[in-house]
């Protein structure tokens, strides 16, 4: 194995000389981003958003399990309870732009994938990887802001733990006709007001240590974020249907 986090005996990507979490991978370049604003949240809701988590309660989210979601909620935000499990909305919904805010703990614990990690699933199943990438190297389609295990961030735009971050997503989902794919999943992902995917399609659902393939599954799903055992906060959870923009 290379001294490098990463693998070396996983499957390659199609038409890509990298396999699955290579660890020779190269890293992505590390851009500083501006400051956030002094404010309560970095980007309040519009007027047309539909609020997912406003800070006071998970009614909205459910356990694995179907049950009420285990995670704390104090201070305005909501914080993996590790072990408790991932969490999803009973909200389901297909394209659109989410906004949402996350802090990796400011004690600093582990490293690579150990450190800070969660993650965004859109429609339960397509991961946009949250983790503590500051001065933590990791496989570079683990960064933050990966489409885990497929596309690396085109840079790494990570702020200190402890710090609030924001992602802003416009998700376009799969269309299947069958059993066949007839538009691929395609994402934009911005993260502390940094470009780290434009319009970037998806190989399929995010795996680990294997090659993501797309299984039909309905236009909309819940929004899943990930308990990875580390206490990573949320927080103003919010997002917009793109509706007209394309028909299921
Ligand atoms: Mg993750």
């Amino acid at each position: 194995m290379s001294q490098l986090p990463g693998y070396d005996d996983t499957p390659f990507l199609t038409n890509w000389p990298y396999r699955v979490h290579d660890c020779n991978r190269p890293q992505p370049r590390i851009v500083t981003p501006g400051a956030p604003p002094s404010s309560d949240c970095i980007l309040p809701a519009p007027s047309d958003a539909v609020m997912l988590f406003d800070g006071s309660s998970l009614d909205g989210w459910k356990s694995r399990d179907g049950g009420p979601a285990g995670w704390k909620v104090e201070n305005g935000y909501m914080e993996v309870v590790a072990k408790t499990g991932d969490i999803s909305t009973l909200a389901e919904f297909g394209d659109c732009q989410l906004h949402l805010e996350w802090m990796a703990p400011a004690v600093v614990i582990g490293d690579s994938q150990g450190r800070g990690n969660s993650g965004v699933f859109l429609q339960g199943i397509y991961e946009i990887q949250v983790l503590d990438c500051y001065e933590n190297p990791t496989y570079a389609d683990g960064t933050v802001g990966a489409l885990y295990g497929q596309t690396p961030p085109l840079v790494n735009a990570s702020r200190k733990p402890g710090e609030w971050q924001s992602y802003d997503i416009i998700w376009e989902g799969p269309r299947f006709d069958g059993d066949t794919v007839v538009r691929p999943a395609a994402v934009t992902v911005i993260l502390n007001g940094v470009l780290l995917h434009h319009r970037w399609e998806l190989i399929g659902a995010t795996g680990h240590k294997k090659v993501g393939i797309y299984e039909p599954h309905p236009p909309v799903g819940p929004l899943k974020l990930q308990d990875h055992g580390n206490p990573v906060r949320f927080r103003n959870i919010w997002y917009r249907p793109l509706t007209g923009y394309d028909t299921p």
